[in-house]
């Protein structure tokens, strides 16, 4: 019996793989597609895949919050995606469109993503129907903060069982809101920090955590272009420096990769789509002046120097060598993947190519670094803010001075026996010990380059394996397999 249930799995399998969607599929439907991609190369029983493929839970709630005289109907969701380690972790969205299939959608996403970056937490994700802009800010204090007592009361906000973090329409505010809520819900918790990550500093946050995704995605270019064979896959040269480079989505993550990937990475960022359209300039833009032109005046027309395109999606088109969706899910569609010329293609954002999309450029030779990996440098930084929480100190306050009155031992010691003054320039880099900002980054980047690098090997040697996304899937879906294995469950 058990033999025939197999045979028939495998047959499923096997016709999913080599289905290509007929019509385009939804976010939730082109994440489930590249798991059963990469699920048909995996040796384990059919029951397990299944086990590991669907969300656990989704409470949906409906809260009423009384504003501008009359009582207003909010929806929120909180999706378990997979409790193999828990705390779950995933961040809350606040945006008009958000639903159950979305939500879902992006908990499996993080499932996946802290198990390929051993980040040891289930996946979860949660989010509310409101357009921000809509309210102030007392009244956005409110709506969250009621949101998340009815998630709170029911421990979807808890440091040892689900801990949020910021996402799309959200940040360091509105998870100081959290923090505080759950603190006047659970007082004599002497963890509550670690309810959720993405604080401010003066509330429990780490140093780097607002700009950590768009350093993770840096890092993970970094890393790529210190492979030689996969720069040739891509059919490109060199190493980032010059590169022409297309960004989607000005927000916490396209802004933080762009601008590092331009000021430090000599990285030329030639267009900048946003919601109003897109800015061209084959010279090369000014991330932060464009970033600061939009803060000033809501939008980016008007950008003085730059030819301004009202239908900025068409700058996705634009040929560049590496384009940078750092936005919405979905915005590369069969329609559109035809038209695409940039070699490679790194998602910043969650699920921005549709897996009809992806087929299409994968075997059109496009490189891909898939979201699960590219945009993990977010809850990476979250781990390490909530051990910071858990640990209530610091990272390096105590070694700190320690460590600088040993190199400063070592330089004595140096200079003495060659009679040589150490050369200045290196002196004062080498004595200063390392700050909290410093550990974040070196825990960054070790975890985007291991990243990295496990999905190459399986890239370029697991027979089947055609590209990195399912690589990463392989990876994850194998390490919570093993961890239910080993669980006995
Ligand atoms: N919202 C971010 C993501 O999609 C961060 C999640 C977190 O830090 O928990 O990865």
């Amino acid at each position: 019996m058990i033999g025939m249930l197999n045979q028939k799995h495998m047959l499923e399998e096997t016709a999913m793989k080599d289905h290509m969607p007929s019509v385009e599929p939804s976010f939730r439907q082109s994440v489930d597609l590249m798991f059963q991609r990469a699920a048909c190369l995996l040796d384990i029983s059919p029951g397990l895949k299944e086990k590991i493929r669907v969300c656990n839970s989704t409470y949906t709630v409906r809260f009423g919050v009384r504003l501008r005289g009359e009582m207003h109907t909010f929806t929120g969701y909180r999706s378990v995606h997979s409790e193999h380690h828990e705390p779950v972790k995933g961040g809350i969205r606040f945006a008009s469109d958000v639903n159950q299939d979305e939500v879902e959608a992006l908990a499996a996403l993080m499932s996946l993503k802290c198990a390929l970056v051993e980040v040891p937490f289930g996946g979860s994700k949660g989010g509310l129907a409101i357009n921000p802009h809509d309210w102030d800010e007392d009244e956005l204090e409110r709506i969250t903060r009621r949101f998340a007592y009815e998630l709170i009361k029911r421990d979807l906000i808890n440091p040892a069982q689900n801990v949020p973090a910021p996402d799309m329409g959200t940040g360091e505010r509105e998870m100081a809101w959290i923090a505080d809520q759950y603190k006047r819900m659970h007082t004599s918790d002497i963890n509550a920090s670690a309810c959720v990550t993405g604080k401010p500093l003066n509330q429990g946050g780490i140093a780097g955590r607002i700009e950590a995704t768009g350093r993770g995605v840096q890092y993970a270019l970094r890393e790529f272009f210190r492979h030689p064979e996969d720069i040739a896959r891509a059919g490109l040269t060199g190493s980032l420096d010059g590169k022409r480079i297309v960004v989607q989505g000005l927000g916490n993550v396209g802004y933080h990769a762009a601008r590092f990937l331009e000021e430090e990475d000599g990285c030329r960022v030639i267009g900048i789509i946003e919601r109003d359209g897109g800015l061209f300039d084959e010279r090369g833009l000014s991330v932060e002046a464009v970033k600061s032109h939009m803060m000033q005046t809501g939008s980016i027309q008007g950008f003085a120097g730059a030819t301004f395109i009202g239908k900025g999606a068409a700058l996705l088109e634009e040929p560049c060598d590496i384009l940078i969706p750092a936005a919405l899910e979905g915005v590369i569609t069969m329609e559109n993947a035809p038209r695409i010329h940039a070699p490679l293609i790194i998602e910043a954002g969650n699920g921005p190519i549709t897996a009809g999309a992806d087929q299409f450029l994968r075997e059109r030779g496009t490189v891909i670094i898939p979201d699960l990996y590219a945009n993990a440098g977010g809850v990476t930084v979250s781990y390490f803010e909530w051990v910071k929480n858990l640990s209530h100190i610091r990272f390096g306050r105590m070694e700190r001075r320690r460590e600088e009155a040993r190199h400063q031992l070592l330089l004595q010691g140096i200079e003495e026996l060659t009679g040589q003054a150490f050369p200045e320039r290196l002196k004062a880099d080498y004595l200063r010990g390392a700050s909290e900002l410093d550990m974040v980054r070196s825990g960054l980047d070790d975890t985007m380059r291991t990243g990295y690098q496990q999905m190459r090997a399986y890239w370029h040697d697991r027979d089947g394996v055609e590209d990195l996304r399912i690589a990463g899937y392989l990876i994850a879906i194998e390490r919570i397999a093993a961890n239910y294995a080993s669980a006995g469950l």
